[in-house]
């Protein structure tokens, strides 16, 4: 959990990486699905470049695939999702159905003007996604990704008009969701302004039960 900039894809990666579980990013598989485009990626693609929320039953439905996959039988990461009161519903239903139950819900809190000078200067790698900034991660070379050589490109909902969109959806329909998880005590809580590293060393002591 946490609004667009907090984060979430970085530390994500990061943990995947080291846990070797599964990494569901809804955000990743729609820009998949608009890239190659697929059906979903069609329907997808329009509320994504404006940054309105893809409709709860379409995104529902991908994540229900994904998850009774047997590669998360030893567990899962969930980025971006869920992101509206149903699709946590939906999830707790699918969880208990093929009981595998999340262990928690991780919220990673940052200040609304360091959101927009991250998302603002953000750039991926085309290739394989790895994240840069302008001013703050820069890659050796220009435009070129460190690991792949890819090139580095803005998101297109990487724009201040966007990016004003998606933090209302947030405060709207996902900030409801602390709430949510805090009644089921499984919000843990994190400060998304210490530091990348500094961050992953405490997510990680969580995940490994220190
Ligand atoms: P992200 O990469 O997580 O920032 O997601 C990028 C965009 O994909 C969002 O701004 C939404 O348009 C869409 N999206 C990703 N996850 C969801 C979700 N759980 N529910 C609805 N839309 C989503």
């Amino acid at each position: 959990m946490g609004p667009p900039g907090a984060g979430k894809g970085t530390q994500a990666k990061r943990i995947i990486a080291k846990f070797d579980i599964p990494h569901i990013s809804t955000g990743d598989m729609f820009r998949e699905a608009i890239k190659e485009g697929t059906p979903l990626g069609k329907i997808a693609q329009s509320y994504i470049n404006d940054g309105h929320l893809v409709p709860d039953d379409v995104t529902i439905g991908l994540v229900k695939e994904r998850l009774s996959r047997d590669d998360c039988k030893k567990g899962y990461l969930l980025d971006g999702f869920p992101r509206t009161i149903p699709q946590a519903e939906a999830l707790e239903k699918l969880t208990k159905e093929i009981d595998r139950p999340i262990s928690y819900a991780i919220d990673i809190e940052t200040p609304k003007a360091e959101l927009i000078r991250r998302i603002c200067g953000r750039r991926v790698c085309k290739v394989c996604g790895a994240p840069y900034h302008i001013e703050t991660a820069k890659p050796k070379v220009d435009g070129i990704c460190d690991i792949c050589g890819g090139e580095l490109v803005q998101r297109p909902d990487d724009n201040e008009e966007a990016l004003t969109t998606r933090l209302s959806h947030y405060e709207e329909s996902t900030k409801p969701l602390l709430v949510f998880y805090k009644n089921k005590g499984l919000l843990k809580t994190f400060d998304g302004m210490v530091g990348s590293d500094n961050l992953f060393v405490e997510l990680c002591a969580l995940l490994e039960g220190k």
